[in-house]
């Protein structure tokens, strides 16, 4: 008999749902983080009363209903609704594509007239099989769109030719015929009052916790404290890196305080054009619809990954997602481990798929 039922190494969404759930059935749980702070990358900092989103911008959307009702049965939502404006060369267009933006691009009052130049837009690229984002993004919205709001912001998150990224990356973007700036499409969007903190501590209130503690540098002791291991970090490094490195793409965030009220009017302003080096502009107070006095904004860099950065997202090219699944199969052969999360999945999931991942992954345990 081990100290715990769990060791659960990582305190981000998944690995706090996955305490929450097993402290629901009685089990025990040790929550280990190599960070100082929990949450993983949904953690806020408070600067002048202000929730500061420290890991980039989380804006909480679903259609899973359960999962709506689970966050919010540890915190209430507020209404914000994600409606980016993006600068391209000093002009703003409303995201995602819908009537606002065609008519500021075309001035093109009804549907049918966006239809008709979309159409004309497209035309050239109907009847190819895309192969790649620059194709796909060419196909779906045409020539302007593509050259003012998607190639630059595209090439610079990603540091690759749009040409060498796969198509699946803009399937997000949602193209709509009417005046709507709702970014989502899901049916239950907001931020939690008082920002992702207050739901991280709650979800794991009565779960014990150690905080700045590297599961590598004690692997076999904490492997001995736990009846199983529930493992949140990257795959590879859990194996060593034995069949090599996969690749992630990294952030650096520029944080400032400014001592004026509203910097921008809106919570996130995308920069859409290349030679700008950052991709957005982050203004945290209109998450919650702050009034202070002074605001906090934050510049989003991409930047490559190497072991010094933090993992932001995971590359699914075809080299690293045949990597992964040799790695997936040795995954398999570890009996008292669970893997999951972006980092244990390498996948590039939303917030609402870890918690229903994690609820789902501890359903199957047994009683
Ligand atoms: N994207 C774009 N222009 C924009 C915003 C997004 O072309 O102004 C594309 C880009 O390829 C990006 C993808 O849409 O990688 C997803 O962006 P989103 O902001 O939804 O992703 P997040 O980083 O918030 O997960």
């Amino acid at each position: 008999m081990s100290k715990y039922d769990y060791v659960i190494v990582g305190a981000g969404l998944y690995g706090v749902v996955f305490a929450q759930q097993a402290k629901l059935k009685g089990k025990t749980c040790l929550v280990i983080d190599k960070r100082s702070h929990i949450g993983g990358n949904v953690y806020c900092e408070n600067i002048e009363q202000i929730n500061v989103h420290k890991y980039g911008a989380h804006i909480f959307h679903t259609n899973d209903k359960e999962v709506w009702n689970y966050v919010n049965s540890f915190v209430e939502f507020n209404r914000y609704t994600n409606s980016p404006v993006a600068n391209f060369e000093g002009e703003l267009y409303n995201l995602p594509f819908n009537m606002n933006t065609f008519y500021q691009l075309w001035g093109v009052k009804t549907p049918q007239e966006a239809r008709n130049k979309i159409d004309e837009q497209c035309m050239e690229f109907a009847d190819k099989v895309p192969a790649n984002l620059e194709e796909q993004a060419l196909k779906l919205v045409g020539k302007d769109i593509y050259y003012k709001l998607i190639k630059g912001y595209t090439e610079k998150q990603w540091g690759r030719d749009a040409k060498d990224l796969p198509s699946f990356i803009i399937k997000r973007l949602p193209v709509r015929f009417t005046f709507d700036n709702n970014y989502f499409n899901d049916k239950y969007q907001g931020i939690p009052i008082g920002g992702y903190n207050v739901l991280v501590e709650r979800l794991l209130d009565g779960v014990e916790l150690k905080l700045n503690s590297d599961f590598f540098q004690n692997k076999t002791e904490y492997t001995k404290l736990a009846n199983k291991i529930v493992y949140t970090g990257m795959l590879d490094e859990f194996f060593d890196y034995c069949y090599g490195e996969l690749e992630y793409r990294s952030l650096h965030f520029e944080h400032q305080l400014l001592n004026q009220d509203n910097y921008q009017g809106n919570a996130v302003v995308n920069y859409t054009e290349r030679n700008i080096p950052y991709t957005r502009i982050i203004e945290h107070k209109h998450f919650d619809f702050g009034n202070q006095e002074k605001t906090v904004i934050t510049r989003e860099y991409p930047q490559e990954w190497d072991k010094t950065k933090e993992a932001y997202y995971p590359i699914n090219n075809d080299r690293n997602n045949k990597l992964f699944a040799t790695y997936k199969q040795l995954a398999s052969q570890q009996n008292n481990v669970i893997f999951g999360g972006r980092l244990g999945d390498y996948a590039y999931y939303d917030m609402d798929k870890v918690i229903r991942l994690a609820i789902d992954r501890f359903a199957l345990e047994k009683k």
